[in-house]
């Protein structure tokens, strides 16, 4: 559920028709609603009430708004990062360190002294050298990494394939047949409390199946590594619920997820730890854009909007389907193509659609926008970036200014050598 409706015929962020917003900062722009944030998140922590010890950690590239950071922080979530600038974001939100998880295959060493030096919560250690150089800096450092040993339980997440990440072929974590050894030469050595597991199979799953396959795995291997005498207090159990796209789509709910996890978890007597993202703030944003023209197609008309895929790259990187829908919606449809203005054909947002008929300068969104949205933005065309706007209640802000062309030419340099 969001806080996205039509009120009198006008789309309405909460209680603010989206029109004030587009008249107020102009086009294209992401729009969030704490309230709908907020409701994200409780659900969450409800499907997860009857668990004994748990931490929720925000996986914060889906959206790292610092803005949206302070909503879920507020909420009581902590971060799962994947970099250096993660970390800055969380602390900047007003995360504690120590609800941070330190997620990711490439940490270099300085992001490994930074997350050190500022006490993050919890390193997910993605190969067994990593785990030897954090013990050795940490060490050094007069301190203890907390870290968990990421596995690839080799299950297929059934998504798409640039977002399966738990296949024996995919890069991330440790094969599962390999963690005892890896636990047997890393845990005792001085700077390291290696103390649990982590896996993280994809992102917008659609099927409890696989992630419960993958967690019988885990329960599995939690029991061979305390039979070996290691001690497990922890298990973290990622992300990847999807989330409903298409209205008529509907993946399964944080409460079955909860439930499936209560009932494959109930022995092992571990903090559980999980790391959701797309399933907290993905409907609670959209992308407000204005249709520029109206072109005819050889086959259907062409709407050419004024986001892009620089705006919004998910159509154009996983063929992924965002529904789009007037502002002011006559009740008449049509069957029409929706591309931006970004000179690639793959510009575009949809083919072949049954969409609310609009003509040039009319609004429309794109429906769940608010997960790895904006955070992919880039200014591919000299494009501006993409700004953001929070909604609450009757007011909103703006909490990620519009970066002009300018903004970034005033950031390069022509050489000396190259002046006339
Ligand atoms: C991306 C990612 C997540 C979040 O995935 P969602 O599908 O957005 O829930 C969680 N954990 C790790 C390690 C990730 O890489």
């Amino acid at each position: 559920m969001d806080h996205f409706d039509y009120r009198d015929g006008l789309l309405h962020a909460e209680n603010v028709p989206v029109t004030a917003i587009a008249e107020a900062v102009g086009t294209p722009v992401y729009i969030y609603s704490r309230a709908t944030l907020e409701r994200h998140a409780q659900v969450f922590k409800a499907a997860l009430a009857k668990l004994p010890r748990t931490h929720i950690a925000f996986a914060i590239k889906a959206n790292p708004n610092i803005a949206v950071l302070k909503v879920l922080a507020k909420q009581g979530f902590g971060a799962d990062v994947v970099s250096g600038g993660e970390i800055a974001r969380a602390l900047a939100a007003g995360m504690k360190a120590e609800d941070i998880v330190f997620s990711g295959v490439g940490k270099t060493r300085a992001e490994l002294h930074y997350g050190l030096d500022v006490g993050i919560g919890q390193f997910n250690l993605e190969l067994e050298e990593e785990g030897a150089v954090l013990a050795e800096m940490a060490h050094g450092m007069g301190k203890t990494a907390s870290a968990v040993l990421r596995v690839n339980p080799d299950v297929d997440a059934g998504t798409h394939a640039k977002i399966s990440t738990g296949k024996s072929e995919n890069k991330f974590g440790v094969p599962i047949s390999e963690a005892r050894a890896i636990f047997d030469r890393l845990s005792g050595q001085p700077g390291l409390n290696l103390r649990g597991i982590a896996c993280h199979i994809g992102s917008q799953l659609f099927d409890l199946g696989p992630l419960e396959a993958a967690y019988r795995r885990i329960g599995d291997l939690v029991a061979e590594l305390r039979a070996a005498g290691h001690s497990i207090d922890r298990v973290d159990l990622g992300g990847g619920l999807g989330v409903p796209y298409e209205r008529a789509k509907v993946p399964p709910s944080p409460a079955e997820y909860g439930e499936m996890v209560e009932r494959v978890t109930k022995d092992w007597d571990v903090t559980l730890m999980f790391e959701p993202g797309r399933v907290i703030v993905g409907n609670a944003g959209v992308l407000l854009t204005r249709v520029i023209w109206v072109k005819p197609g050889v086959v259907h008309p062409y709407v050419i909007v004024d986001a892009a895929m620089n705006d919004l790259a998910r159509p154009a990187m996983y063929d992924a389907w965002h529904d789009f829908e007037a502002v002011a919606p006559t009740g008449e449809k049509m069957v029409a193509n929706i591309a931006g203005p970004v000179c690639e054909t793959g510009d575009t947002f949809a083919m072949n659609r049954s969409i609310d008929v609009v003509k040039a300068g009319d609004l429309g969104v794109f429906r769940t926008a608010g997960a790895y949205g904006a955070t992919m933005a880039s200014t591919y065309n000299s494009r501006a970036l993409v700004p953001e706007v929070m909604v609450d209640g009757d007011k909103f802000a703006v909490v990620a200014d519009r970066i002009a062309p300018e903004a970034i030419i005033a950031a390069e340099r022509v050489p000396d050598w190259l002046q006339d």
